[in-house]
């Protein structure tokens, strides 16, 4: 039997060690990609790793206490969140809201939408280009493209004026949630390719209007690129943060139901 996401959200809001235990094991390496990406220049530094997982098990701010046991994608999105809160964005030099770029890239289409915006999310356009199914050449355009038009529209403008702004804007994005706004299955059925082509053109249609639901598609792709080939942690270094984090050892028997040997 698997021990799932679904129970380690249970068990580690009970303080159970085989919640922990899995928790360490599967999702290290996860956070460790996190904060290669969202804390520049400082993703690699073991205390920094650290102070977030001791933030993560604090009981008082512990984020099993807030969610409800999800699947793990849903799961991957939240950790993102906490992760990300803990960390100091420094203030950009300029500035630009949602509503500036908004009106600056109003004529493009759901796809150079979401090649900026990764931009936002600090993705080179070598990444960005196979998380969308196009090339890193038409990204770079794009981008080149959007540059240009922002350009036109601000007082203040520099090459990493999005990148910088890129934790304010991810915020007013995931405030920005309307009525019409699409459910995580609809953009999950395009990740996995089960969409059919009417739906893709409602989405289309939707997007080219809405950041908030932009924002969702482009982070559900990255929780998606992390998870695939997720290697666990070797048991030694498990240990090594278990003892951090004051985790009591599973019992053998517990040890075997979460990675099927004893
Ligand atoms: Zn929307």
């Amino acid at each position: 039997m698997i021990y799932t996401c679904y129970e380690m959200v249970r068990d580690c809001r009970a303080d159970l060690p085989e919640g922990w235990t899995h928790f360490v094991t599967y999702y290290i390496p996860v956070i460790r990609r996190i904060l290669g990406q969202y804390a520049p220049g400082q993703g690699d530094d073991p205390k920094l790793l650290e102070r977030v997982l001791l933030a993560i098990r604090k009981p008082e701010s512990s984020m099993f206490n807030s969610i409800e046991p999800a699947p793990e994608r849903w799961f991957v999105a939240e950790l993102r969140q906490k992760v990300t809160a803990e960390l100091q964005a420094a203030a950009p030099e300029f500035e630009i809201d949602l509503e500036a770029l908004g009106k600056a890239l109003a004529p493009m289409t759901m796809t150079e939408k979401q090649a900026v915006w990764f931009e936002t999310m600090r993705y080179a356009p070598a990444e960005t280009g196979p998380m969308l199914r196009i090339s890193a050449q038409t990204v770079e355009k794009v981008r080149e493209r959007a540059a240009d038009m922002i350009r036109g529209t601000v007082d203040a403008w520099r090459r990493t004026l999005l990148a910088e702004n890129g934790a304010a804007l991810g915020r007013e994005a995931q405030a920005a949630r309307g009525e019409d706004c699409l459910p995580a299955k609809a953009f999950l059925d395009v990740i996995e390719g089960r969409s059919v082509w009417r739906d893709r053109e409602l989405m289309d249609q939707h997007l080219r209007g809405c950041w908030h639901c932009v924002d969702h598609f482009c982070r559900l792709v990255e929780v998606n690129e992390w998870l695939r080939g997720n290697q666990p942690l070797p048991e030694a270094e498990t240990r090594r943060f278990l003892d951090l984090l004051g985790i009591a050892a599973v019992k053998q028997t517990g040890w075997k139901r979460l990675f099927g040997k004893a």
